[in-house]
């Protein structure tokens, strides 16, 4: 059975050569993410290059995710690169501080807004929260702390706020300007980084609209004050295609102990919505240094798996790790060990809620006869837009949805579809009469289906139409 749970490897210098690239999409990687917090569009661009032709190469489809930046808050520089903060000592983020000036009393800041944002008790957290300072005072540009958890601390690290706070606007200058350079670019999905509402994810849409882009637009939930708001965490995910569960910010935030509740609750409302989600950050980190996973990360990663993530990501283990490729390969093989478990096979979801369109109902009866019907091996979905295997993927199943398209944006948005395996089908170069026997035969000559096998086919009578889904059939492989 083909892995079910997709997996998104981001690019940096220790997987951007060609080479690198095609043993990645080879181990299994089904995204890309380029990170727009590092490298140039130039850069992007050629690394994007080596992913199209290496897809290409080995006839399959892989995603490309350009992840903005977003306001990330950072810290300035220290004369020294770094220095080591002693608990209880009293250290200073300065705004009148330019250039590599820190020292272990002060350093620079240019995010000017802190000095209204926080007050005195509030906790700031540095270095994904490893330095803790305490707000003893604001004074005009300067804000005064006290170490409560001290330890080295280097040049430009990120600040968050313990319980959220930091309010910057999700999209930042060289955010704009990156996406008004995108159009060469062509990602399949943009990811907005410290989404706040809604709105942000509008913005993005309009100003990759003006470029001619239509990608899929991953909100990346990372701010506390959106976990906490129920209406604006619903705006953000009716706004967006997807969502990433983007642990490093967030549970700096709110703590790793609330993660684990959030984490499910994230997946589960994403499920809900017919949007997908790509659980991220740290999911096999001691991999940046060795060459095996810990039991533990074995088990974060196959928790996500069972909690329903679509995708799961890999961030500096695959950007600077020194095992890129074995990170990839033991991703792959701990998804496919949590996909044997039962819970994921099966589903109760749905059943007593009245469906909305005649393609969403077929989605969900296709899925539920495959399901309880074991001759059935797969499911043929003959699609435009894709929504017909989105839909059925957002319930659980052990049989594969075959996504058949001839239109390659839906092919590589369905990359990180968790159970779908996009295939490159022209339903209109075929008689009417022959689609389905055709149809079967493709799917077959991949490797998937065998004689003597059953195969749920879902279609519309209109080929080629949007969300025109209403028949589903059972028939044998022969
Ligand atoms: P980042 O986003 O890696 O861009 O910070 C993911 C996260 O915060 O978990
Ligand atoms: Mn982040």
């Amino acid at each position: 059975m083909p892995r079910r749970t997709k997996i998104v490897a981001t690019v940096g210098p220790a997987s951007q050569s060609e080479q690198r690239i095609a043993e990645l999409i080879e181990a299994g990687v089904n995204v890309f993410r380029l990170n727009f917090s590092h490298g140039t569009m130039e850069d992007h661009l050629e690394v994007a290059h080596r992913i199209r032709r290496q897809a290409m190469a080995q006839e399959t489809y892989v995603g490309i995710l350009a992840d903005l930046q977003g306001p990330k808050i950072r810290i300035g520089g220290f004369a020294d690169g770094k220095v080591t903060l002693e608990e209880g000592a009293l250290f200073s983020l300065d705004t009148a501080l330019i250039g590599d000036t820190g020292t272990v009393r002060s350093v620079g800041l240019e995010y000017r807004a802190l000095c209204e944002q926080a007050s005195r008790d509030d906790i700031l957290l540095l270095d994904d929260g490893r330095i803790r300072l305490q707000v003893t005072a604001v004074d005009g540009g300067v804000v005064e702390t006290q170490v409560l958890v001290g330890g080295e601390l280097g040049s430009r690290k990120g600040i968050n706020m313990l319980g959220g706070g930091l309010a910057a606007p999700a999209l930042t200058d060289k955010d704009r300007a990156d996406i008004a350079r995108m159009e060469e670019l062509r990602p399949d999905f943009v990811a907005v980084s410290f989404v706040s509402a809604a709105g942000d994810i509008f913005e993005t849409r309009d100003l990759l609209l003006a470029q001619g882009l239509e990608p899929a637009i991953i909100a990346k939930i990372e701010r506390a004050e959106v976990v906490e708001d129920e209406i604006t965490l619903k705006g953000i995910l009716s706004a967006s295609h997807g969502i990433m569960v983007a642990r490093g910010d967030l549970g700096v935030e709110v703590g790793d102990a609330s993660l684990i509740g959030i984490q499910k609750d994230l997946i589960s409302r994403a499920r809900r919505m017919d949007r997908v989600v790509i659980t991220a950050t740290q999911m096999m980190e001691s991999m940046i240094n060795s060459p095996m996973p810990t039991r533990a990360e074995v088990f974060d990663v196959a928790n996500a798996v069972l909690d329903g993530t679509d995708a799961v990501m890999l961030s500096a283990e695959t950007a600077v790790g020194k095992f890129p490729v074995d990170v990839v390969r033991a991703m792959s093989d701990t998804c496919l060990g949590a996909e044997e478990h039962p819970n994921t096979r099966r589903s109760r979801y749905r059943i007593d809620r009245e469906f909305n369109s005649a393609q969403e109902t077929v989605a969900m009866a296709s899925i539920y006869a495959a399901n309880h019907y074991s001759a059935v091996r797969g499911i043929a979905c003959l699609t435009e837009s894709g929504t017909t295997p989105l839909l059925m993927s957002r319930l659980s199943s052990g049989r594969p949805i075959f996504a058949l398209s001839s239109n390659i944006n839906t092919l590589k948005r369905l990359c990180l579809c968790r159970g779908v395996i996009p295939l490159y089908f022209d339903a209109e170069s075929f008689q009417q009469g022959e689609l389905d026997a055709r149809s079967i035969e493709y799917i077959k000559s991949c490797g998937y289906l065998h004689k003597g096998d059953a195969i749920l086919l879902t279609k519309g009578e209109v080929l080629g139409e949007k969300g025109a889904t209403n028949m589903m059939k059972i028939l044998p492989v022969t």
